[in-house]
């Protein structure tokens, strides 16, 4: 079986940086693998490293069969590698002046040759399932945070992803619109979708992660099951990290 993301002895530098230590982590088709650290501990670095969108400097990494070469692999496989990853990010990053509906239609027609009204429907079909399928013709700014987020989902799902990649995506949301996007992520992890989270929503970690890995100044330093990594950690720390969150 491939994996969908097979990361070994990965380092990246930011300048004299050493932000990612010899990082080995494969994930597994359907796997949903929540990532938890400190700020700064090189999260956010580790999970755009997953779709090109930083470069390594040493190490491999393959995306779903696709090697990308240190230092910004080829453009082919960059290529590829960008239209089987979905990322949402903790700010939405929609079009402003489109509307909801045309930025969620735009990445297929412009990338995948999708016609007009296949994507058309594609992008009704998605905008239900995330709950909003009344919002279409709205502009971001119209919409809430929790429902421009959706939207963000929804977004990535329409082209089809094979990996989709979180990043902090309920940080920059109000507290009571927090739930419906977890929710949305919770589906999407029942479908099968392979997933993985940076988050600092623990009980969704506990809840829907199929693995949790704690990452401490650019090391994963600590992996396992949800239980056995918050209810019983090995590493001091996370033990530390987690006594100061959960
Ligand atoms: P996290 O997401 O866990 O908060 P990041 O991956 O964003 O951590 O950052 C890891 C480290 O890399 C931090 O020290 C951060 O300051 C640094 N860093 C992140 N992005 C850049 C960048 N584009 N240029 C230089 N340093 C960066
Ligand atoms: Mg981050």
């Amino acid at each position: 079986m491939t994996h969908i993301v097979e990361m070994k002895g990965m380092n990246k530098y930011f300048g004299k940086l050493h932000v990612l230590k010899n990082i080995d982590l494969t994930v597994e088709p359907g796997e949903v693998v929540v990532i938890i650290g400190a700020s700064g501990s090189g999260k956010s670095t580790l999970i755009r490293c997953a779709n090109g969108l930083e470069e390594y400097e040493s190490g491999k990494l393959i995306v779903d069969g696709h090697p990308l070469a240190p230092k910004g692999g080829n453009q082919k496989a960059l290529a590829e590698i960008r239209k089987e990853v979905g990322m949402v990010f903790q700010q939405f990053n929609l079009f402003p002046h489109l509307t909801v509906k045309k930025n969620i239609m735009l990445a297929p027609m412009k990338v995948k040759s999708t016609p007009e009204t296949v994507a058309n429907a594609t992008a009704e079909r998605l905008l239900n399932r995330v709950g909003i399928g009344n919002q279409a013709d709205k502009y971001p700014s119209q919409l809430s945070g929790g429902q421009q987020q959706r939207v963000a989902i929804a977004r990535a799902l329409a082209m089809e992803p094979r990996l989709m990649l979180f990043d902090e995506p309920t940080s920059a949301l109000d507290p009571e619109m927090i739930g419906e996007v977890l929710d949305v992520m919770r589906e999407l992890a029942k479908e099968g979708m392979t997933m993985m989270v940076v988050t600092h929503e623990m009980g969704f970690a506990r809840e829907v992660a199929d693995r949790v890995i704690y990452i401490h100044e650019g090391q994963i330093v600590e992996q396992g099951k949800p239980d056995d990594v918050f209810d019983n950690p090995q590493n001091e720390r996370t033990q530390a990290f987690l006594s100061r969150v959960l």
